[in-house]
């Protein structure tokens, strides 16, 4: 395992509002959110710092993390407004946390998006 904030969150190491896990995949509430829902999808136990990192073999893990999110989104009740899954990849892609992890953004319109 890594050494990341969310490493920690994993670890119980430092608090986190978890609001999904199970054996792959925890969520939780994003500490600064940028939408009424904010939530991160993060994988559990294998360490991929960046999307650059993911292998063919770890495809499923990527698929975990949406259908998690999917679910969430089912189970709040705003999949049917909508909502929006991130992947930020490196320094323009605005990574800060080097642990593979989803963005689920919702809860208002959330406009369009690129460069500001
Ligand atoms: P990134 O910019 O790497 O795509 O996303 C990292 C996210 O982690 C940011 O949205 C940031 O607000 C969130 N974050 C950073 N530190 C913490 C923390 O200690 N707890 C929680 N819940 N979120 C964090």
């Amino acid at each position: 395992m890594g050494d990341t904030i969310f490493h920690k969150i994993i670890e119980r190491e430092i608090p986190a509002d978890i609001v999904y896990e199970d054996d792959d995949v925890i969520a939780f509430r994003d500490i600064a959110p940028q939408a009424p829902v904010h939530v991160l999808f993060v994988p559990k136990a294998i360490d991929i710092p960046t999307l650059n990192d993911l292998q063919p073999s770890q495809a499923e893990l990527v698929g975990k993390l949406v259908l998690a999110a999917i679910a969430y989104a089912k189970r709040e009740g705003f999949a049917e407004r909508g909502y929006r899954l991130v992947m930020n990849c490196n320094g323009d892609g605005g990574q800060t946390v080097y642990q593979l992890h989803m963005h689920l953004l919702a809860g208002a319109p959330l406009g369009h998006f690129g460069t500001p």
